[in-house]
């Protein structure tokens, strides 16, 4: 049980039946396991100043789960009651062949697999969309911080707004929902937030804003970083309508409608906020590392179980210990001035 939690966990006993490795994944607090988020790479053409420094090391090649190996993990998922599973990064699209795991996990649709999305800073979007829609993916996330060309190529240290601007409409002609992803930078993009999702919405896109996190050293000050989203809601305020809006996708956004513009905006505030009683999800990393939790450093290996001798064993071994470490809620806090980060991992390991 996680320091300051105030819900008893129930008692796992690592039960490694046959019947048990079937069972829906429920972990000790009783949430239901349905959403994974599978990291393909941990390698990506940006380099967004919140993410990652610009000499980001990036893991040896050898050590990645082959696209069989991711393949495999997520079907034993799917087979363990796995609904949803969104792939991220890193930049997914920029991985080699990607499109056959979209492939063949679109093949799992409407046996077991009830989504499969994608999360992409759209910088290679133009060249995929088609094939994402043919594989059966509905819905994308895009990152989208700002409009502005030079600002786009200071926060992200390359200029790629073209390209971005061209998936992001190729997306729409394909036929895929999308939904922008702003991280609201402190003096970075504060002034044009409003601007972002006047477009976005004026195109039929939604629009998530995220408070920055404490993940992993980026070479620039977190705190300077960090801009409460209590204030961005104010600030609209001001100029919209905002009604709530109860809908809830089990994530951790909460949601408004805007009335002027007539689209939905969503808030993750992992620090003014805590979402976490109705977390269905869990994190694997490119190297088949799984995190239960975004903001905590527990972990299982799942590459080690599934290059066991036994990968059926192993991993449904793997998957009971993780539903015992899956902590109550996270323990986020913005770092400190000039202390090293709260986490040690970047979020282009686990994406977000
Ligand atoms: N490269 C893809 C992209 O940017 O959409 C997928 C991976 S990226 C790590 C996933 C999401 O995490 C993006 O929306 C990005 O803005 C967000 N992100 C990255 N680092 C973050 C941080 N330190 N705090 C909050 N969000 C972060
Ligand atoms: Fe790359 Fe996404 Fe991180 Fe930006 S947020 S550096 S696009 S992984």
């Amino acid at each position: 049980m996680t320091k300051g939690s105030d819900r008893k966990p129930d008692l796992i006993v690592l039960d490694n039946t046959p019947a048990s490795r079937a069972a829906p994944l429920v972990d000790a607090f009783r949430r239901r396991i349905s959403y994974l988020r599978l990291s393909v790479t941990d390698r990506c053409d940006l380099r967004c100043t919140y993410c990652m420094p610009e000499r980001m090391t990036f893991l040896p090649k050898k050590e990645v789960l082959t696209l069989e190996e991711l393949y495999e993990l997520a079907a034993g998922f799917i087979d363990r009651g796995v609904t949803k599973i969104r792939i991220t990064g890193g930049e997914p699209l920029v991985r080699r062949d990607i499109m056959d795991l979209f492939s063949a996990l679109g093949r799992r649709l409407g046996h077991g697999l009830e989504e499969l999305t994608l999360t992409t800073n759209a910088t290679q979007l133009a060249g995929h969309a088609d094939a994402l829609v043919k594989a059966g993916v509905r819905r994308v996330n895009i990152s989208l911080d700002t409009l502005d060309r030079d600002r786009f190529a200071r926060l992200t240290r390359r200029d790629a707004l073209p390209q971005v601007m061209e998936g992001i409409a190729a997306a729409k002609a394909a036929g895929l929902k999308v939904k922008l992803n702003a991280v609201a930078l402190k003096g970075v993009n504060e002034d044009e937030l409003p601007d972002l999702i006047a477009w976005a919405h004026g195109q039929g896109h939604d629009v998530t804003l995220i408070e920055v996190m404490p993940l992993g050293d980026v070479e620039e000050e977190r705190l300077d970083q960090y801009l409460p989203l209590s204030d961005v809601r104010d600030q609209l305020e001001r100029r919209w309508t905002l009604r709530d809006n109860d809908a809830s996708t089990g994530g951790p956004a909460r949601y408004v409608d805007i009335a002027e513009t007539g689209g939905r905006l969503g808030f993750i505030t992992p620090h003014t906020n805590n979402f976490c009683a109705g977390c269905n999800r869990l994190r694997v990393t490119a190297t088949g590392q799984l995190y239960p939790c975004l903001g905590g450093s527990e972990r299982v290996d799942l590459r080690a179980a599934l290059r066991s001798d036994d990968p059926q064993a192993e991993l449904a071994d793997a998957l009971e210990r993780a539903m015992m470490i899956k902590p109550e809620k996270h323990h986020f806090r913005m770092d400190q001035r000039g202390a090293d980060p709260h986490l040690a991992r970047h979020m282009s390991m686990t994406g977000g």
